[in-house]
């Protein structure tokens, strides 16, 4: 459900000569393509994504073939840079099943222009992987996103199944598929109520156990105000027959599961500690890499920029919205199929 930020190109500014783009168009950037839109198998606590639903009620969130196809021309017409991001996402877009994933990668062939680099992405739970997913990853070089929050207790605590039992098993077993297979991946890890005070034992267990050398630490932090505030914070997984009100950015008050502000900042400083002593050049941590980015000028996390606007979300339905963060009536930008971008 975030992004990923080591494929995030939006400084990158090497334009392909001829181009008749606006001189104020970006060269790049980075788009989160959600093909089952709020979708997903299993039912994380803090989830604001799969409130989502609520936008598009009745329909099956299934992104359509032409959809795929104006979606991946659009993508690569609008780049000027040479190097293309195709980044897929959800809800849990491995329930869209392989041969959509087959068919996008035949169209990014079929659409891309001389020279362009196109690279695949998907950010998954990593449930359903097997080996028929991995061996497809590894033939097309897909970098993995796998969603892991720590070890099975910490784990456990918010990212669990419709009946409330915890995934870390069904993770596990899914990244041993994509060590089988040789698939590169990352780790994405929340950072919230539950972990915020293990920021070391976080990080060892990513480290030693799943051999990550790639990580990304996201804070949870849950909107909301006082009129959703009985029904939203709860600590405990609820029954997945409650409906979720529709997450918005709103709200002066914050879950109990979000992170506290001073032990997100702790957290940080106890993986440094331990990363700056033992695994500088080997282990990469997004949030230092960023930092140090920010430092020489270059900005390549949103958040850290002078201006955000570079990492759009799709909706199935060619719904674009401004940011994955801000999939809501607000910040919608239109449909691609009707309006070209
Ligand atoms: S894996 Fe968890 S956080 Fe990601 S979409 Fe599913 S429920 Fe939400």
């Amino acid at each position: 459900m975030q992004l990923d930020p080591n494929l995030f190109v939006a400084s990158q500014r090497t334009a392909i000569a001829g181009s008749a783009w606006p001189t104020d168009a970006p060269h790049a950037f980075h788009l989160l393509a959600k093909p089952s839109g709020s979708t997903c198998n299993i039912d994380c606590s803090y989830c604001f994504f799969l409130s989502k639903e609520a936008l598009y009620p009745d329909q099956r969130q299934h992104m359509s073939d032409g959809t795929l196809e104006t979606y991946i021309r659009q993508l690569l017409e609008s780049h000027q840079a040479p190097k293309v991001q195709v980044a897929w996402q959800g809800g849990e877009p491995t329930l869209m099943q392989l041969a959509f994933f087959q068919r996008a990668v035949e169209l990014v062939e079929r659409h891309r222009r001389p020279g362009q680099i196109v690279e695949h992405s998907i950010q998954t739970n990593g449930t359903l992987l097997d080996d028929d997913w991995c061996r497809f990853f590894k033939q097309h070089r897909f970098l993995v996103g796998l969603s892991v929050d720590g070890p099975r207790q910490l784990h456990d605590h918010y990212r669990v199944d419709r009946l409330g039992r915890g995934t870390f098993s069904r993770v596990l077993q899914g990244w041993r598929h994509l060590r089988q297979h040789g698939v590169e991946f990352n780790i994405l890890c929340t950072v919230h109520a539950a972990n915020q005070q293990h920021g070391r034992a976080v990080y060892r267990f990513l480290r030693d156990e799943l051999d990550a050398r790639w990580i990304q630490f996201i804070p949870i932090v849950e909107r909301i105000d006082t009129r959703v505030m009985s029904t939203d914070d709860q600590d405990q997984h609820l029954p997945s027959t409650k409906t979720r009100p529709l997450y918005t950015q709103s709200g002066n008050l914050v879950t109990r599961r979000s992170v506290d502000p001073a032990q997100y900042g702790q957290f940080l400083v106890d993986v440094f500690e331990e990363w700056v002593r033992n695994d500088v050049g080997r282990v990469f941590v997004q949030q230092f890499d960023v930092a140090l980015e920010a430092c020489f000028g270059r900005h390549l996390l949103c958040v850290h920029a002078p201006e955000c606007g570079y990492g759009p979300a799709l909706e199935y339905n060619g719904d674009l919205y401004c940011c994955d963060h801000y999939v809501e009536p607000n910040y919608l930008l239109g449909n691609i199929p009707i309006h070209r971008t």
